[in-house]
């Protein structure tokens, strides 16, 4: 084998990677690329150098691969920041141990996912050793029992691990930890801690992966007293990276949740029972914030689910009830003072009642300042309020910079019509390497984009009917097989409602079984039809004819009526910029981008993208969408489209019906 320590250029990776190489010879399915190639020799330079690379790698690149193989050859310690758990999951457990195997590399390397995931036996042994009865249905209280019998063996305190406990049972959240409620050093349970144990293994490994929410966090310093990992490391190489700017721009915002106030009170309730019940007249204290916090939710329960504050009306009493949640805070914050030395756990309640107070103190002012807003979202019987960066780039930059190492943005999509600049302005990126790659597969031959003519304005009310209308004789046509992907919940109940009955496929629908159930029962009866919104258009991964038709039914703009977005818009207005031209149509199309690319998974895939909304031919923009996209055939007749899918489904797999 070659000596792998020194890869630098394209030619070095085409060994490597090509069809002689060493992954060709000892992965079984391993299918050489050009582009993956390239892409390799870049993140492979980029970390020698320590540069800033961005890299948008089309559909079948093997993005994976060229960026774990030269990381692992580099020898640095490397962060890996993938979108979600589960792609953390098929990292880790998956493809890194196959590199690390072929290239015969002992690299130590560790999954740290984030503190929600890992039981906290400090908590866990106050709720088993308190008489409170804290969960009042037996299955709770059973599922309880459970997580207590595991903690006694378990070793990671992954929860996982325990399957007898649904990862969305409400008991986890008792025991389970978050920063604001964490003892830290002062933790009784701090030497056996399975979080400080994760961070600890972190630490030491040479490539750590986790998620960008773990990444932002620790950028933030948010895990304070746990030991930041990226001080330590030479690069960051972040997967899935155009969900980065939008996950930055959450981490750099404000929040404070009527669940977070009931978790406190709760808290602070057992620990001055347990520690300072002999101070008379605190327990009213706390039963006056849950009157106030009831009142101000009962309020909140009146407005639309996400709201800008200045919308909320006066006559709402909004402002006042919060004024009055203030002030009976702020009185339990100077009881807390007296009682702080009680406990650790007492002074961590006092802590939290000051970083309470303070955020809380955000709404109850005036806000005269632009460069945020000021939103609440209701949840279920609960709220939230939040003050929104409506530009993250600045500190994330700064975040950034403080670093000093290399790193590595690489996605599917992350390009608009062949330039960075939109990601890049995101992100406040500054001097970075750029590389575009295409899918190396032959959309020219293997796919068709419909543009069905005569749809009416995407705004008239028998829009979506008038989608289901035309959609119809192509689902026929190819057999069922296929994902109808809309912009709204509402466009999808109604499409729902029309398609029943007059299809012989099998009909699923989004809400009535949990995604991952129904992606399993699309691939198993391998002619349904599927109606999904956001979550469907990306991250899903169906190869063969089982997909062979997306249908699209609107350009993915987001709403203009979201708080954020709108505020985000109208602060663009005020700087001069364009705010649709700038923002909301580059977001568009890279969401499009997304749909699109589920469609063709791998060398042999077919199928047919049908983009119903008219304003993608009727619309000057319309352009820049369809310049995005993977190189086509087009047609805007149905015919055509019949005919091609007439020649790339097998008979077998036509018309078959449920
Ligand atoms: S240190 Fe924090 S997470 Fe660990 S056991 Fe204590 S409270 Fe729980």
């Amino acid at each position: 084998m070659q000596d792998m320590s020194s890869l630098r250029s394209t030619s070095d990776y085409s060994e490597l990677l090509g069809t002689d190489g060493v992954l060709t010879e000892k992965l079984p399915g391993f299918a050489p690329r050009t582009t993956q190639q390239v892409l390799a020799a870049a993140v492979g330079r980029a970390l020698s150098k320590q540069d800033t690379l961005i890299a948008e790698a089309g559909t079948g690149t093997g993005k994976t691969f060229a960026y774990l193989i030269p990381a692992l050859l580099s020898g640095k310690r490397i962060l890996i920041s993938t979108g979600t758990r589960a792609l953390q999951d098929q990292l880790y457990h998956r493809d890194l141990p196959a590199v690390r195997e072929v290239l015969g590399m002992p690299v130590k390397m560790t999954l740290l996912k984030g503190r929600s995931n890992y039981l906290c036996r400090h908590r866990l042994g106050r709720i088993l050793n308190s008489n409170e009865g804290l969960f009042d249905k037996t299955g709770s209280v059973r599922e309880l029992a459970h997580i207590g019998d595991w903690a006694r063996d378990t070793h990671s305190g992954e929860i996982a691990e325990l399957g007898a406990v649904p990862e969305n049972s409400p008991v986890w959240s008792q025991v389970t930890s978050t920063a604001e409620n964490c003892l830290g050093q002062g933790c009784p349970e701090y030497a056996r801690c399975f979080v400080i144990e994760a961070r600890r293994r972190a630490q030491a490994a040479d490539i750590v992966v986790v998620n960008h929410h773990l990444l932002l966090a620790d950028m933030l310093l948010k895990e304070a007293g746990f030991g930041a990992l990226l001080p330590g490391v030479d690069a960051v190489i972040v997967d899935e990276a155009h969900q980065l700017p939008d996950i930055a721009t959450q981490h750099f915002s404000m929040g404070l949740s009527s669940r977070q106030l009931q978790e406190l009170v709760q808290d602070t309730r057992r620990e001055y029972r347990e520690t300072a019940a002999d101070t008379p007249g605190f327990e009213s204290g706390l039963a006056k914030v849950e009157t106030s916090l009831t009142d101000l939710q009962q309020r909140f329960s009146q407005v639309a689910s996400r709201t800008e504050w200045r919308e909320l009306h006066p006559q709402q009493g909004l402002q006042t009830a919060l004024h009055a949640l203030d002030t009976t805070l702020q009185q339990l914050g100077q009881a807390l003072e007296m009682l702080a030395e009680r406990s650790t756990g007492m002074d961590n309640c006092r802590q939290r009642m000051a970083g309470v107070t303070t955020r809380l103190g955000q709404f109850v002012e005036e806000d005269q300042a632009e460069e945020h807003v000021r939103w609440v979202e209701r949840h279920g019987r609960g709220f939230s309020l939040n003050l929104t960066p409506l530009d993250a780039a600045d500190r994330f930059q700064a975040c950034m910079q403080e670093t000093h190492c290399a790193w590595i943005f690489i996605s599917a999509t992350l390009s608009i019509n062949g330039g960075f600049a939109h990601f890049r302005e995101r992100l406040g990126l500054a001097e970075t390497q750029e590389l575009l790659l295409g899918s190396p597969f032959d959309y020219e031959n293997n796919a068709l984009l419909y543009l069905p003519s005569n749809l009416p304005d995407v705004n008239i009310p028998g829009y979506t009917s008038a989608v289901v209308r035309a959609a119809l004789p192509v689902i026929r046509a190819s057999g069922g097989r296929a994902f109808l992907l809309f912009t709204s919940h509402r466009a999808l109940q109604e499409a729902a409602e029309q398609l029943r009955g007059r299809l012989d496929f099998p009909l699923l629908v989004q809400g009535e079984a949990p995604r991952r159930r129904l992606l399993e029962r699309f691939r198993e009866l391998g002619n349904a039809v599927l109606l999904g919104t956001a979550s469907f258009w990306e991250g899903v991964d169906v190869k063969g004819p089982a997909l062979s038709l997306v249908v699209i039914d609107r350009l993915p703009f987001a709403s203009p009526g979201d708080p954020v977005m709108k505020a985000r818009l109208a602060a663009l207005a005020r700087q001069g910029h364009e705010p649709f031209i700038e923002y909301q149509l580059p977001q568009a199309v890279l969401a499009l981008k997304q749909g699109v690319g589920r469609l063709i998974r791998d060398d042999t895939d077919t199928g047919v993208l049908m983009l119903c909304d008219p304003r993608v031919t009727q619309k000057g923009y319309g352009k820049l969408f369809l310049e995005s996209l993977p190189p086509m055939q087009r047609t805007r007749k149905l015919e055509e489209v019949q005919t091609f899918l007439a020649r790339i489904l097998p008979i077998c797999v036509r018309q078959v019906p449920v």
